[in-house]
């Protein structure tokens, strides 16, 4: 079996740090943006996560000639019909702090009793010839009246998250990984990265017969 690099689409070593951690001991090498010169940004204006996720991934892929995997992730309220969504990165603004978010989000949902939300994370894993899998994980929960906890980073303050009886910014990482959007989709992604690692060598070898192919017509 060809041993494959993969590329995070991310310049965040925090994430690529995780899912090196993640996927240590299968025949892979990880690389991020960071390991590469300067690639063009990809606008994420996509409708969904799953848009916004391939995007990201497959435009790594075909720019960089190399397989890469990306994610995309948010929350959905049930009662602001799924807001803020793709938009949670900038709900109160294209420059929004965490707390703005929040403080946002509390004025959204002042007087609604139904307070159900679900954490999205899709991710996707794209070569450059465009083909890519996709992986894509829930977390339920509610929305709190007032942010409870200081650990974790975005929504995770008012995230009440039932079977717990926490919100997510009062769990450990682990405790939140074992559970959250993200650790499932990775998980899932995990338990199967094997048949992941088949499936991007008949990819490989599909691009190497096209690229013969090509080769011969054109007289190489
Ligand atoms: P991204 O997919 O990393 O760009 O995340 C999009 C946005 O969704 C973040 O900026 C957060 O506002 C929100 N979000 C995604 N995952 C989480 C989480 O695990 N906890 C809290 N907020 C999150």
């Amino acid at each position: 079996m060809k041993r494959h690099t993969l590329v995070i689409a991310t310049k965040n070593g925090g994430k690529s740090a995780e899912i090196k951690e993640l996927l240590k001991g299968f025949p892979v090498d990880i690389k991020d943006l960071n390991d590469f010169g300067p690639i063009p940004e990809v606008v994420e204006d996509g409708a969904t996560f799953d848009d916004n996720s391939y995007k990201k991934a497959s435009f790594t892929a075909k720019v960089l000639g190399l397989p890469a995997l990306a994610d995309d992730s948010g929350l959905e309220v049930e009662a602001l019909g799924g807001v803020p969504g793709v938009h949670s990165a900038r709900y109160a603004g294209p420059k929004a702090t965490d707390p703005e978010n929040n403080v946002k989000l509390l004025d959204a949902l002042s007087g609604i009793q139904d307070r159900k939300a679900r954490f999205c994370c899709v991710l996707s894993l794209a070569v450059p010839a465009g083909p890519a899998l996709t992986y894509e994980s829930f977390c339920e929960g509610v929305i709190l009246d007032a942010p409870r906890g200081n650990g974790g980073f975005g929504y995770d303050p008012l995230f009440y998250y039932p079977p717990a009886g926490k919100t997510f910014a009062e769990m450990s990482i682990e405790e939140k990984s074992a559970v959250s959007h993200r650790g499932r989709a990775f998980a899932d992604l995990k338990r199967e990265f094997s048949k992941v690692l088949i499936w991007l060598d008949h990819r490989f070898e599909e691009e190497e017969m096209r690229r013969g192919a090509h080769e011969i017509c054109q007289g190489h």
